[in-house]
């Protein structure tokens, strides 16, 4: 939870890719390349009248921290992309002073020389690159751009020539992966020299193409204990390299941490322009201000401070998401911060959490930390915490006074 303050951070969501992965969720459309010049100057046009109108609501005061993600970035016409760079950046530093972190999610098959040097003209610091697995069976049925090779040599050249801060994401429980793979994948990747990685276990997200191949039978999802043993060969090679898991996901040589991320854990300020982007602002009395882009492109483009829709997120749910966020980050929830915001002993909202499960969570100083084994499995602290604030806030509803202050 930030403090009083601090600043802001912009979230810019880029809705086009060159081709759908089969596991993916998440919002974008695949235009042919005449479509895609106009239909992403047509998606610039639109994300610069929204930055001027948060501008005007918010104040134009420049964005701590800057993630351009997607989607993939990384597809755009490299005329648009500059010119995209240059406004996030001039409104990033509209306060005077440079971002602390400017990040730019890429595809590996989309990294030349001249994308590195746009890069760096443009202020970019840091890369997160999209590989997931170097397994060509499972690229294969991932539906990845490239095959394991091409994207070795990419991740190559990244190596040899960005001289910034750099991250890549690799999946597990992906069909086509075995143990062997992944742990041959993440040795080849750390001796990269990059200092962080981003390791996301497979979800089936609902009509995913995925999804129905594996409830169809057409593909074999790894099992629980495959799984594990990739998990488990992942994370023995990520902490003999060098690497500390700070959060559920995500590992880093000391002080290589996600900044814009951890506003995100933290609940801090952010705001977003893009389409299905979503901004969070910190209102009275520990509440949100929650503002959802549509994900209408259409609607957007027309209009985009219009199409999006705002409440208050408040009460039991503002709360809950402090503690579920800042519970997947090793450095964990802080009580004091928690008080100050809510006016509450967090244990009295949530119970005491590591007296319910020791194993998975401990207090340490003023805070409570998932244990190593509790960041595998949060589920049962937040249910409790869950259950334990409903009954708070349902006893201390308005007509009994409202919570105590
Ligand atoms: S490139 Fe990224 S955003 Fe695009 S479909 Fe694949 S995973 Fe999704």
């Amino acid at each position: 939870m930030p403090a009083v303050g601090e600043s802001r951070s912009l979230y810019v969501h880029v809705p086009f890719c060159l081709s759908r992965c089969s596991y993916c969720d998440f919002h974008s459309s695949v235009p042919n390349p005449q479509a895609l010049e106009a239909a992403s100057e047509a998606w610039l046009a639109a994300i610069r009248v929204h930055l001027d109108t948060l501008g005007r609501r918010f104040g134009r005061t420049g964005y701590g921290t800057v993630y351009l993600g997607g989607g993939s970035p990384s597809c755009l016409p490299r005329g648009t992309l500059s010119r995209t760079l240059s406004l996030i950046g001039a409104e990033a530093r509209a306060g005077g002073s440079d971002p602390v972190e400017f990040t730019m999610e890429a595809n590996p098959e989309d990294v030349d020389a001249t994308l590195l040097d746009t890069l760096v003209q443009a202020g970019v610091d840091r890369l997160s690159i999209g590989v997931q697995s170097l397994e060509d069976d499972a690229r294969t049925i991932a539906g990845r751009r490239g095959d394991a090779l091409s994207t070795m040599r990419n991740l190559e050249r990244i190596a040899g020539s960005w001289g910034g801060r750099w991250s890549a994401d690799l999946m597990y429980g992906l069909p086509g992966q075995s143990v062997e793979g992944l742990a041959r994948d993440v040795e080849n990747i750390a001796d990269f020299g990059l200092g962080h990685l981003s390791l996301y276990e497979l979800t089936l997200e609902e009509g995913t193409p995925l999804s129905k191949s594996a409830a169809s039978g057409g593909v074999r999802i790894p099992g629980d204990d495959e799984r594990g043993d990739q998990y488990d060969a992942a994370r023995e090679i990520l902490a003999r390299t060098g690497f500390k898991r700070y959060e559920v996901s995500n590992w880093a040589i000391p002080g290589q941490e996600c900044i814009h991320n951890d506003v995100y854990w933290n609940m801090g300020d952010w705001l977003a322009v893009g389409p299905s982007g979503v901004a969070n602002v910190a209102a009275s009395c520990g509440s949100f201000l929650r503002l959802e882009n549509t994900a209408d492109d259409a609607l957007y483009l027309d209009d985009p401070a219009a199409s999006c829709s705002e409440s208050i997120v408040a009460g039991k749910d503002a709360a809950f998401e402090c503690l579920m966020t800042a519970l997947r980050r090793t450095k964990g929830f802080d009580l004091a911060i928690f008080k100050q915001r809510f006016g509450l002993e967090a244990a009295t909202v949530f119970g005491r959490l590591e007296e319910g499960y020791p194993d998975l969570v401990c207090l340490e100083g003023d805070s409570w930390r998932a244990t190593d084994r509790g960041l595998d499995t949060l589920n049962g602290p937040l249910l409790s915490a869950l259950s334990s604030a409903e009954r708070f806030y349902a006893e201390s509803a308005p007509s009994k006074g409202g919570p105590p202050r």
